[in-house]
């Protein structure tokens, strides 16, 4: 389910972090967690954030969300600009933009019932009226697929797939216009994680519902995303649907693909194995970012920074070669 009206445009965001150090606490330095990234999503769909972690991926859906403050850039939601919204002005947003974390567990209290914890945001955004509370709980419980009688149980009392069920219900309450899902089955076993994605792309037809979906794993995130964003220390290196992964065209994109297994043996990718770690974001490299592993790496990489550009239909690429 998707159409064009951007629900969510990002436009050149830059968050930079600064280091502290020596006897003073003087800054000493800066970690460039974004360096100019642009995004956009449309109504009713759902893009999948991947890269290696230390990329920038959960600094983005944080700063989109103003869970932490842009150092440049905009974020422009349903039409307002909320780049520089104070924490005032962002309250009456808060709702439409909710966030489901990896560890649903760290986010519910331990001593509160499944039922008071769902309830709480219907009530402190006044959903639906007090005696129609427990009905609307009973009726999200059953959408995230959990029976009645999780309303009366302790979070304890669930396993990781279960908690991430509320997770996803607890944010589903407030019926946002966008959910930032960071990691949100990184924790899980297997089978468990594609009962969620499941569900999430269930809510996203059944709803509508526009969701930015981060992962470090590319074969979970091919699954459930229209459009997937490859980022790698801070930058865009690639956009494209997510039908045509096979058609990626970026050097570290395709290393990623090479990673994911391939059920039909005749289609076999050779796996890249890229040479060293993602280099600190407190000193990124110079030129295109990923020339210190990149295998097609030529002298011009070094100096200058390629720019994401339109290579072919709903692809853009940030290569030289490309
Ligand atoms: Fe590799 Fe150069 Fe392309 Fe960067 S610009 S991905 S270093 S070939």
């Amino acid at each position: 389910m998707q159409n064009s009206m951007p629900l969510l445009e990002v436009k050149n965001l830059v968050k930079t972090f600064p280091v502290k150090g020596g006897f003073f606490g003087k800054t000493v330095g800066e970690v460039h967690a974004l360096s100019g990234v642009s995004l956009f999503l449309g109504k009713g769909e759902i893009v999948g954030l991947v890269g290696e972690s230390g990329c920038g991926k959960t600094t983005l859906g944080r700063t989109i969300l103003k869970l932490t403050e842009p150092t440049d850039g905009k974020i422009i939601f349903h039409g307002k600009n909320i780049t520089s919204y104070s924490a005032e002005q962002m309250r009456p947003l808060r709702r439409e933009m909710q966030i489901v974390f990896q560890d649903p567990y760290a986010s519910l209290n331990p001593r509160m019932t499944i039922g008071n914890a769902i309830s709480e945001p219907l009530k402190v955004h006044k959903i639906v009226p007090r005696k129609e509370l427990k009905e609307k709980v009973l009726e999200l419980l059953s959408v995230v697929g959990l029976k009645e009688d999780a309303y009366y149980k302790y979070p304890h009392e669930f396993s990781g797939g279960q908690r991430q069920r509320i997770g996803i219900a607890r944010a589903l309450s407030v019926n946002p216009k966008l959910v930032v899902a960071d990691e949100p089955v990184s924790a899980l076993d297997v089978s468990i994680q594609a009962q969620i994605i499941n569900l999430l792309s269930d809510l996203n037809q059944q709803f509508g519902l526009s969701l930015l979906f981060i992962s470090h794993d590319l074969k979970v995130v091919r699954h459930i995303s229209h459009r997937v964003m490859v980022m790698y220390l801070g930058r865009v290196m690639e956009v494209l649907d997510a039908g045509d992964l096979s058609e990626a065209k970026h050097p570290y994109t395709v290393s990623l693909l090479s990673a994911v297994p391939v059920a039909d043996p005749k289609h076999k990718r050779k796996r890249i194995i890229l040479a060293g770690d993602v280099p600190s974001p407190l000193n990124p490299p110079s030129g295109c970012v990923f020339h210190t592993r990149c295998p097609m790496a030529i002298e011009r990489c070094k100096t200058e920074i390629p720019l994401l550009r339109e290579a072919e239909k709903d692809n853009q690429v940030a290569c030289h070669l490309v």
